[in-house]
C-alpha cells in the first residue's frame, strides 16, 4: 500500500527530459553538421555523469583486487562490488544477493544456464522452448545444447502483429519440455510479453523459465519475486551501465544444484591436483576476476534510473511510443512490424522497396542514428518475411522533437527514391 502511493506520488512528478539530458554529454553533439538524434537504444544506450563519475572515482581513488585484499583499497573494493550485487538485488526485488551473478551481459547469462542446468536436466529426446521473436542469443547456446544432446529447440509461434500465441505455447509444452526461455520485450517488435502469464503456465507444469529482459529493464520495472521466474538475464550496457558487466539473477535452489560453469580463481573451495570443491554462491559462478568497476557502474546506473522511476520512465515513453507510432503511419510507403497490443518504445518498420541500410544511411546524414539489418534475429525476420527492417528505439532521454526530426527525415529518404 506504501509502496502504491509512493508510485502514484512518482508519476505526479514532471518529467523533465531537458535536466535528464544534460546528464547525458554524449547527446550534446553535432553528427554531419546536425544536433545527434540518438534512436538506437535497443543496441546499446549512453551512460549519464552519474555513471561516468562513479566508474572514473573507483579506478581513482579504490582499485583493487576484490575478495582477498588484507589492505584498505582490497576492502573498499570488495565491500563497493558486494554492493553493487545488493543494488541488483534491490533493483530487481531478488530475494537474496547471492541469487545474483555478474556476468559479461544478458548473452553470457543464457549461455551460463544453458551450460550448467541445460547441461545437468536436457537429454536426448528433450525439448527446449523459445519463441519466434527470440535474438540469436536466446537462441544458439540452446542449439549448441541441444546438439550436445540429442535434444530439440522448439519455437513458440507469433502472430502478425507480433504477440506470442499463448494458445500455441500450452499446445508445445510437454512431458519432454526441460526450459522455457522467452523475451520479456523483443528488440525488433517490441512486444512486451505476458511473461507472468508464461511463467504461471510452465511452473503449473514444473517447468522452470529463462526470461530475457535484455529489452525490458531500462523501460519497466521488473520484479523477480511477481514474475515468478526461475532466471532472469540482462546486460547493464542497455540501461546506461557500462558495457562487459550485466546480470543473472536464479533462484537459489536452482543455482545451488546447478554444475559450476567457468573454473578458476575466486570459483573454489579447496584445490588439491586430485579434486577441487567450489565455493559458496554467487562466487561459485564468477571464475576469474570479476568486471568491479563494471558491476559498479551498473549499479549507479540502476540507482540513476530507479531515482527518476521506472514507473514514470514507462509512461514518458508510452508518450513518445504513441506519437511515432501515429507521426510514422503517415509517412507514404512506411509499414511499422510490430503493433502488438503491449509494447515497449520500439518502432520496427519496412519503407517501401527501399533497402534498411539505405534508410539508416541517409538519415545517419542529417543527424539521426537508427538500426538497420536483421537485428539477431534472423529466424523473426523469415517469419515476418523480410531480410531486414529499419528500427527507432527509444530512451527516456528522447524527446518528441527528435521523433518529429526522424519522421522529416523519413520523408526526405521517400524523396531521394521518388
Ligand atoms: N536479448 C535481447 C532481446 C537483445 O536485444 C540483446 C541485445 O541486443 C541480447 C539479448 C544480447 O545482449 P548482449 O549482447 O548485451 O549480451
Amino acid at each position: 500500500m506504501a509502496d502504491d502511493s509512493r508510485r502514484v506520488r512518482d508519476l505526479e512528478r514532471p518529467f523533465d527530459v531537458t535536466a535528464i539530458r544534460r546528464d547525458f554529454p554524449i547527446l550534446e553533439q553535432r553528427v554531419h553538421g546536425k544536433p545527434l538524434v540518438y534512436l538506437d537504444n535497443a543496441a546499446t544506450t549512453h551512460k549519464p555523469q552519474a555513471v561516468l563519475e562513479t566508474v572514473r572515482r573507483y579506478y581513482v581513488e579504490d582499485n583493487a583486487n576484490v575478495r582477498r585484499g588484507v589492505h584498505a583499497l582490497g576492502e573498499r573494493a570488495t565491500n563497493a562490488y558486494a554492493a553493487a550485487r545488493e543494488t541488483v538485488r534491490r533493483f530487481l526485488n531478488a530475494p537474496d544477493p547471492d541469487e545474483v551473478v555478474f556476468v559479461r551481459g544478458a548473452t553470457e547469462g543464457i549461455n551460463l544456464v544453458a551450460q550448467t542446468y541445460g547441461r545437468a536436466h536436457v537429454g536426448a529426446g528433450d525439448e527446449i522452448l523459445l519463441s519466434e521473436m527470440e535474438h540469436h542469443s536466446n537462441i544458439v547456446p540452446w542449439q549448441i545444447l541441444a546438439g550436445e544432446k540429442g535434444a530439440r529447440v522448439r519455437a513458440i509461434p507469433i502472430t502478425d502483429a507480433g504477440e506470442m500465441r499463448l494458445d500455441e505455447y500450452e499446445r508445445l509444452l510437454n512431458g519432454r519440455t526441460r526450459i522455457v526461455a522467452v523475451t520479456h520485450v523483443s528488440n525488433v517488435l517490441g512486444t512486451v510479453n505476458p511473461v507472468a502469464e508464461i511463467v504461471r503456465i510452465a511452473k503449473s507444469r514444473g517447468i522452470p523459465v529463462l526470461i530475457d529482459g535484455a529489452q525490458a529493464v531500462a523501460h519497466m520495472p521488473v520484479d523477480v519475486q511477481a514474475l515468478g521466474c526461475d532466471f532472469y538475464t540482462f546486460s547493464g550496457h542497455k540501461i546506461f551501465g557500462p558495457t562487459g558487466a550485466g546480470v543473472l539473477y536464479g533462484r537459489r535452489a536452482l543455482l545451488e544444484a546447478m554444475p559450476v560453469y567457468q573454473g578458476g580463481g575466486g570459483m573454489i573451495g579447496q584445490v588439491t591436483f586430485e579434486r577441487t570443491t567450489y565455493a559458496q554462491l554467487p562466487n561459485k559462478f564468477e571464475a576469474g576476476t570479476p568486471n568491479i568497476a563494471g558491476a559498479i557502474g551498473l549499479a549507479a546506473a540502476l540507482d540513476y534510473v530507479t531515482a527518476i522511476g521506472l514507473d514514470r520512465i514507462a509512461s514518458y515513453e508510452r508518450e513518445l511510443l504513441a506519437h511515432g507510432t501515429e507521426t510514422m503511419a503517415q509517412v507514404p510507403g512506411l509499414r511499422l512490424t510490430g503493433t502488438a497490443r503491449s509494447k515497449a518504445a520500439i518502432l520496427s518498420f519496412v519503407l517501401g522497396d527501399v533497402h534498411p541500410h539505405d534508410i539508416g544511411t541517409i538519415l545517419d546524414r542529417a543527424g539521426v542514428a537508427i538500426r538497420a539489418g536483421h537485428h539477431c534475429c534472423q529466424p523473426l525476420m523469415a517469419r515476418l518475411g523480410v531480410s531486414a527492417t529499419a528500427r527507432a528505439s527509444l530512451a527516456l532521454y528522447n524527446t518528441r522533437d527528435e521523433i518529429d526530426a526522424l519522421v522529416g527525415a523519413l520523408r526526405d529518404v521517400r524523396k531521394v527514391f521518388a
